[in-house]
């Protein structure tokens, strides 16, 4: 994703900086991941307190999931990481559909794969909830909060809803492909994975059954701050906060706005009524440095987030139903 912002070019100045001038001296200094000392996690609060979204178990799969190491489109270990969801998903008794593609890209040809949930409901309308689950390219890269919380979050959605009866039918799609494969965000190099499935989406005709897209990205760190999206669609971003406020974390659903370029754009042109669940200023420290390790994830930040969206798909339910 990136933020858009009138200081953009100065970050994109300062990030491009890093990454063609600090790669081998971020890779060897102090900082590195190895040499961190391992803080033990916050306790996570427990299921009971959370609509039975187990936060804990959620932050066990960001660490499985950092465990594949960098896991940009295409490479082996995001090969991996696929095979993993997949295997996860199919654990938990979801109907599980790959869609394969290829993406031109500046590195010219990239195999990518969507991974995409797809739970009948009692009625044919579609709420979907999104992450994507590929890393930026950048040496020793894990990607704990951009990348590996948002898909974690999503895998216990999964594991949820798909053993539950739901009103409408559901989908959880896990994109490939949206970070940009140059350092620079630059149309088209970015959001590979969400512009395939919202395209494939048109020509199915289930398009105009897609009611509300809810998108997950950098959701795992400890005090988590995530402000409204300013491009995201009003009444759904209103559902979510309020949904979020009536269980008590106005403090961190917070009524400040952020422009942020993210997966649910593809959905958005699409005249999809779409919302970007992102806390990118706090983060912003760590992102696509090589401090976005396991050890910056707080699973009371992922039991926030997962609790918000069972309860705004039940509330969707009602909506929409
Ligand atoms: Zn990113």
């Amino acid at each position: 994703m990136r933020r858009v912002a009138p200081w953009l070019a100065l970050v994109l100045l300062g990030a491009t900086m890093t990454a063609c001038c600090g790669g081998q001296t971020v890779s060897s200094a102090a900082s590195s991941p190895a040499q961190q000392a391992a803080a033990p996690p916050a306790q996570a609060p427990p299921p009971a307190q959370l609509d039975g979204f187990d936060a804990a178990y959620t932050y066990d799969q960001v660490a499985n999931l950092v465990a594949f190491g960098p896991r940009p489109a295409g490479s082996d270990a995001n090969h991996r990481q696929q095979d993993y969801i997949i295997a996860q998903l199919k654990s938990y008794g979801c109907p599980v559909e790959e869609d394969d593609f290829h993406s031109q890209t500046p590195i010219g040809d990239v195999a990518m794969k969507d991974i995409v949930v797809k739970i009948p409901g009692a009625s044919p309308d579609i709420v979907m909830f999104a992450t994507h689950y590929d890393t930026k390219t950048l040496a020793n890269f894990v990607g704990a909060d951009d990348g590996a919380s948002s898909t974690a979050v999503m895998l216990e959605l999964a594991r949820i809803l798909c053993a539950r009866k739901n009103q409408v039918t559901l989908w959880i799609a896990f994109f490939d492909g949206e970070e940009a494969i140059n350092w620079d965000w630059a149309d088209p190099d970015n959001t590979y994975g969400s512009r395939e499935l919202a395209a494939d989406m048109a020509l199915s005709g289930d398009l105009p059954r897609l009611k509300a897209m809810v998108l997950a990205d950098m959701i795992g760190i400890s005090n988590l701050q995530i402000k409204r999206e300013t491009d995201s669609t009003t009444w759904l971003t209103d559902l979510v906060w309020s949904t979020a406020a009536r269980l008590g974390y106005g403090n961190v659903f917070v009524n400040q706005k952020l422009e942020i370029t993210d997966d649910h754009d593809a959905f958005l042109k699409r005249g999809v009524a779409a919302c970007d669940v992102i806390d990118f200023e706090g983060a912003s420290p760590i992102w696509h440095t090589v401090n976005d390790t396991l050890d910056k994830i707080d699973p009371r930040s992922l039991g926030i987030t997962g609790h918000v969206f069972l309860e705004s798909f039940y509330a969707l339910e009602q909506k929409i139903h």
